[in-house]
């Protein structure tokens, strides 16, 4: 009955059914987690998933305005940090405050992302600025999550870290070259930092998903389909997945984060989840 009300009371709070499990199970019970960029979309989806799951997490986000906002629908679970991952201080310094707050780091989930210039330039008109600017965040600002959150892992023995691909960090012409280039980097960066963390116990792993229509995704591909509405655009994000009657959304990337962080992937480690419905298996797009 605990576990039902428990279960009532999160939806009461949250009110979007496509972010949370109605498990009921408590996968994640007494794990701390931090997740960048978890103001929105995927990372805020994956923040309901855990805490749900009984994890302590820190919302970790540049945004001031809709971060504080998650921390206060999850409760007492939960807690903003800002931190913009492009400076190595501020992700020092939230990890610094997941260990003073509770005394350790068990998840760390490097997801914040941008896609950069909307538009997909030619090679011949890519602007340096772009380029540096998406890799600072998607990649820099990734390997300073995993270096931080090591140091804390380390003297334990144990920690499971996350980082954020894409399907775009499979197949070329899905967008502008700056992210996609990012995105393949992420498997690279884990699959090199995984050979040194297993050592010590920690695994390291990435997950990468198909479009779905968060915020990113709709500014994204809807410069592609300037007349449209968002509903319009968000149609036709849904349409990409090519499993015959589903779509993907934020919940199946919390789920797949969920099993990747908890006791159940225990032997797993330096491994890319793919979460796309089947799309890479056989597909290339250009917009
Ligand atoms: P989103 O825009 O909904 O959320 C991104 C969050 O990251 C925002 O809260 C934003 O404030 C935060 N952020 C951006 N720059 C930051 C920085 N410098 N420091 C800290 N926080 C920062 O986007 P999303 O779709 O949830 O994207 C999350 C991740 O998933 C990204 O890495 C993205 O590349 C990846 N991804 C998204 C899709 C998709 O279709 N939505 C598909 C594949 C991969």
């Amino acid at each position: 009955l605990r576990t039902v009300a428990r279960v009532l009371k999160f939806r009461a709070l949250t009110n979007h059914s496509r972010f949370y499990s109605t498990t009921g199970e408590r996968r994640l019970e007494g794990k701390v987690a931090l997740i960048t960029g978890s103001a929105s979309g995927l990372g805020k989806a994956t923040a309901y998933e855990f805490v749900q799951h009984g994890a302590q997490v820190i919302i970790a986000d540049k945004d001031t305005q809709r971060g504080p906002k998650v921390a206060e629908e999850l409760g007492p679970a939960a807690l903003f940090v800002e931190c913009d991952v492009s400076e190595e201080a501020q992700i020092a310094e939230a990890v610094n405050v997941a260990m003073s707050r509770h005394g350790k780091l068990d998840i760390m989930y490097n997801n914040a992302g941008i896609t950069g210039p909307s538009i997909p330039h030619s090679i011949t008109e890519l602007d340096m600025n772009d380029f540096d600017r998406v890799m600072q965040i998607n990649v820099r600002g990734t390997l300073t999550g995993i270096k931080h959150a090591a140091r804390a892992m380390m003297p334990v023995g144990s920690g499971s870290i996350l980082c954020t691909s894409s399907i775009s960090g499979l197949m070329g012409g899905l967008g502008p070259h700056p992210y996609t280039i990012s995105k393949f980097t992420i498997p690279g960066i884990v699959k090199s930092v995984a050979s040194e963390l297993c050592k010590s116990g920690i695994r390291i792993n990435c997950i990468s998903p198909a479009p779905i229509p968060t915020p990113m995704a709709l500014t994204q591909i809807g410069k592609f389909f300037p007349g449209l509405t968002q509903e319009q655009v968000a149609g036709i994000v849904n349409g990409l997945g090519e499993l015959k009657g589903a779509k993907c959304e934020e919940i199946d990337i919390a789920r797949a984060a969920l099993y990747l962080s908890s006791d159940d992937a225990k032997y797993i480690t330096g491994h890319n989840l793919i979460v796309d419905g089947g799309f890479t298996c056989f597909k290339n797009l250009t917009f």
